[in-house]
């Protein structure tokens, strides 16, 4: 189905924000869908007019309750779409697919929200929080945001406003390449299981989301295990 790019903004980090329009897509906050971007056919070759089609998945960025699905692309040095998308332009239209994947925040189950992500993986963590709020739905949510500088932090400034100002929301950053302290930073370094535990009372009850690089999903998740939570309590979303 084709959708209409409607607004861009860009991040001063090579992040870039789209907005669609186009029928609605019935997602569930967290999920996924395919992007299909086509390159026009410059190889000169006149055996052949047509255009290639590439294929990536992103995660939704908002709140499926708007009226408009909006996309939040990092670009990767030598990526293909997520580098052609930093110069795409309003109007444009690009097929969209989906939704996708079991990685969602299911209101009836889940009670008490831990996510932890790194990079890109804290996109669909902010359609669930968007939703969260649209939907004013009382639940306690922490989020472990892990990034190698703090330039590399995406949607930060309202990261920050929505954790003092919402008491039911914490966020918490940790930067592993800044060579000195930072002070929005709540931990130097990586992640490990003894900053997990002391910014967790317990782990009863709770669901986890993690979502980021397959090495970081997995180191998580490890973590996670070894702290006695269940596997039925993990959600992963990982990728490349
Ligand atoms: C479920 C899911 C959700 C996702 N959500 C998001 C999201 O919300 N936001 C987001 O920004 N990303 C997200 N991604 C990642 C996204 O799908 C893309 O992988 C990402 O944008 C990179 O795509 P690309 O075409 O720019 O890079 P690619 O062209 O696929 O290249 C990726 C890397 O491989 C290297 N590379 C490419 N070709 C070669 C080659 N021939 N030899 C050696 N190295 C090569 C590139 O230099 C680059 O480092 C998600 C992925 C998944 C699976």
């Amino acid at each position: 189905m084709k959708y209409k790019l409607i607004k861009i903004k860009k991040e001063s980090n090579g992040v870039v924000w789209l907005t669609f329009d186009g029928p609605k897509m019935d997602f569930k906050p967290g999920q996924s869908l395919i992007l299909k971007y086509e390159f026009k056919n410059d190889s000169g070759n006149e055996t052949t007019t047509e255009n290639k089609v590439v294929n990536r998945m992103y995660s939704f960025a908002s709140s499926p309750t708007r009226e408009n699905i909006e996309l939040c692309v990092k670009k990767v040095e030598g990526g293909l779409v997520s580098c052609a998308l930093q110069e795409i332009i309003p109007g444009t239209e690009l097929g969209l697919k989906g939704p996708i994947g079991k990685f969602y925040f299911d209101e009836e189950n889940d009670k008490d929200l831990v996510m932890i992500g790194c990079g890109c993986g804290i996109v669909p963590f902010l359609s669930i929080l968007d939703y969260l709020n649209e939907k004013k739905l009382d639940i306690p949510v922490k989020i472990f945001i892990s990034n190698k500088t703090q330039c590399d932090i995406i949607h930060k400034n309202s990261l920050e406003t929505l954790s003092a100002e919402n008491n039911k929301v914490k966020i918490l950053f940790n930067l592993t390449r800044e060579p000195e302290p930072v002070s929005c930073c709540n931990k130097m370094g990586r992640i490990d299981k003894g900053y997990l535990e002391s910014n967790l009372d317990n782990v009863s009850g709770k669901t986890f989301f993690i979502c980021g690089t397959d090495s970081f999903a997995e180191s998580m998740k490890k973590i996670l295990l070894e702290m006695n939570v269940k596997e039925s309590q993990i959600k992963i979303s990982a990728y490349g």
